[in-house]
C-alpha cells in the first residue's frame, strides 16, 4: 500500500492547484488501500499564518477530505530539530560546507548574475558559525535523472546545479532539506506534486541519496493556465477555492472537474464521481503539458451536478444562499414554503447555487428589482402597454382560475387580441412582475406569486 502526503504551506488562499496536487495524493492513496499524509509546511514563519491552516482544513473537508481521511495533520515546525540534524550529518561527512559569502560578493565574482553560487567556500574547510550558511555539495560532472510517473525520464546535469543552501546563517533549515527529511521521516514513497517544484527535484533527490535513502517516486502535475495560456496566478485569475464554495459552486462538481485536468477515464467520460474514477485512475495517463483550467466548463459541469440532486437536496444546499447578507429581500420576507414550490423550477436553471436569488426575488421583495434595460426593452413595443391594460383586465376577473394554464391561455388571448403571438405578448408582463426579461417560466411563476401582488405590479407599470 501507498503512502503519499500533501504537504501545503499555510501562506495564503488554498487554491485550485492546491485542490488538484490534494485530489491526486488521495486518490493514489486510496486505489492502493494506503494513507495519505497530512503535513502543514509552516516553517516560513513570517508568511505562514494559523488562519490559513484554518482554510486549509476547511477547503479540504469541504472536498470530502476531511480528518477521517488523512493521517495528520503533522506541523513541519515541530521537526526543526531533526531538520537541523540531518544539516549536521551532512556537514559531517563532508557533503555539505559552511559558507560566509554575501550575495552581494557571490554576483560581483560572476559577470553572468543567472549563473549560480561559485563554489568559492567549497574547500575553504570553514566551521560551523553564526551567519554561515550550509550548503550542499553537488557531485561535480554527471547527471541527476528524474524518473517523473507524469513527465517520464528529466535529466539534470550536476554542472547546471549550483550548490545550494541547505541551512541557513541562523541553522535553520530550508524548505528543500525539510520537506525531505520529513517525506523521508513519514515514509513517503510517493512525491506527488505541482510541476513548479520540478526544478527542487534534482536537487531534492540528491539529498535523499546523501542522507542515505532511497528516492521516492516522482510525480510532477501539470502546471494549470487560464484562457490565455497564462500561469494561474492569483492576483490575476480566480484561483481560490473559498471563492467557488462562495458563488455556489458543489465541490462533487469541482472535484470531478480537477480531476480531469491532464487526465481522462476513457470513453468519453467526463462527469463521475470521484469514487469511481478511483480504480481507474493512474499517475502514468496523466499528460504533461499544461492543462487548462476552464471555468466555464466546470460551470457546465457544475450545471449537471444541480441538476441531478434531489429537489429536497436542492433546496437544502439553497438555502445558505437564500439567507445570505448579500440577497435582495428583507430577511423577514423570504419564505422556504414558497421557495420550495419554485425550487424545481430553478434547478433547471441555475448553473451555481449563487444565482438563485436572482431568480427567486420578485418573490420575496415588495416590489421587483428593476432591470432598466429590461424594462426599456420590453416597453417600447407599441403593444405593450395595451397588452399589460388587458392583461390586468383578464387577470382581475375572478372567475379566472389562479392557475399556471389558465393564465397562460388567458394571455394568449389577450396576445392574439394585438396579433401577437405568447412568447412577445408575455415579455412586458414578465418585466412587469419580474423586472427581468429571463427567469423562470412565467405561467408557474405568477401562480406561486398570487393574484393580487401580481396584479399590483401589472398596474405598476401601467401607472
Ligand atoms: N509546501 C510546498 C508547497 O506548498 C509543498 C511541496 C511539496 O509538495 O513537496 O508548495
Amino acid at each position: 500500500s501507498i503512502r503519499t502526503r500533501f504537504a501545503p504551506s499555510p501562506t495564503g488562499m488554498f487554491h485550485v492547484g492546491n485542490a488538484r496536487s490534494l485530489l491526486l495524493n488521495w486518490v493514489v492513496a486510496r486505489q492502493s488501500g494506503g494513507t495519505m499524509v497530512l503535513r502543514i509546511e509552516d516553517t516560513d514563519t513570517a508568511r505562514s499564518r494559523p488562519e490559513w491552516t484554518e482554510g486549509i482544513l476547511q477547503a479540504m473537508a469541504w472536498l470530502g477530505v476531511d480528518d477521517s481521511q488523512y493521517e495528520g495533520p503533522y506541523f513541519q515546525t515541530d521537526y526543526a530539530a531533526k531538520h537541523a540534524k540531518a544539516a549536521q550529518r551532512l556537514f559531517a561527512e563532508g557533503l555539505a560546507y559552511y559558507c560566509d559569502c554575501t550575495r552581494e560578493q557571490v554576483q560581483q565574482r560572476r559577470d553572468n548574475p543567472n549563473l549560480g553560487y561559485d563554489g568559492h567556500c567549497r574547500e575553504r574547510g570553514l566551521e560551523a558559525a553564526a551567519g554561515r550558511a550550509l550548503r550542499f555539495r553537488v557531485p561535480e560532472g554527471g547527471t541527476t535523472v528524474v524518473e517523473d510517473r507524469i513527465r517520464g525520464r528529466v535529466e539534470f546535469p550536476h554542472s547546471a546545479l549550483e550548490d545550494f543552501v541547505i541551512a541557513r546563517g541562523d541553522g535553520s533549515a530550508l524548505f528543500v532539506l525539510a520537506n525531505v527529511v520529513d517525506d523521508a521521516e513519514m515514509g513517503i514513497a510517493h512525491v506527488i506534486r505541482g510541476e513548479e517544484h520540478l526544478s527542487n527535484t534534482p536537487k531534492q533527490q540528491l539529498l535523499w541519496q546523501a542522507l542515505g535513502h532511497i528516492p521516492p517516486v516522482w510525480a510532477h502535475a501539470p502546471v494549470l493556465v487560464n484562457d490565455r495560456r497564462q500561469k494561474l496566478s492569483k492576483r490575476r485569475d480566480k484561483v481560490s477555492l473559498e471563492s467557488y464554495r462562495a458563488e455556489g459552486f458543489l465541490p462533487e462538481a469541482m472535484v470531478n472537474y480537477l480531476m480531469l485536468l491532464g487526465w481522462a477515464p476513457g470513453e468519453d467520460r467526463e462527469i463521475m464521481p470521484l469514487d469511481q474514477m478511483v480504480p481507474l485512475f493512474d499517475l502514468a495517463d496523466v499528460n504533461s503539458s499544461p492543462a487548462f483550467f476552464d471555468e466555464k466548463k466546470l460551470r457546465a459541469f457544475n450545471g449537471e451536478y444541480i441538476r441531478a440532486l434531489d429537489t429536497t437536496e436542492f433546496v437544502e444546499r439553497c438555502t445558505p444562499y437564500l439567507h445570505a447578507e448579500n440577497v435582495p429581500w428583507p430577511k423577514e420576507a423570504y419564505d422556504a414554503a414558497t421557495f420550495a414550490r419554485v425550487a424545481p423550477l430553478a434547478q433547471s436553471r441555475v448553473s451555481v447555487l449563487g444565482e438563485i436569488a436572482a431568480y427567486v426575488d420578485f418573490l420575496f421583495l415588495e416590489q421587483p428589482v428593476r432591470d432598466e434595460k429590461s424594462w426599456a426593452k420590453a416597453m417600447r413595443s407599441d403593444t405593450a402597454r395595451p397588452v399589460l391594460a388587458d392583461t390586468l383586465d383578464r387577470f382581475t376577473d375572478p372567475a379566472l382560475a389562479w392557475e399556471a394554464a389558465s393564465l397562460k391561455s388567458a394571455l394568449e388571448e389577450v396576445g392574439a387580441g394585438h396579433g401577437l403571438k405568447l412568447g412577445k405578448a408575455q415579455a412586458p408582463v414578465r418585466v412587469a412582475v419580474t423586472g427581468r426579461t429571463v427567469g423562470l417560466p412565467l405561467f408557474e411563476s405568477l401562480e406561486v406569486l398570487g393574484r393580487d401582488r401580481t396584479l399590483h405590479r401589472i398596474q405598476a407599470a401601467l401607472d
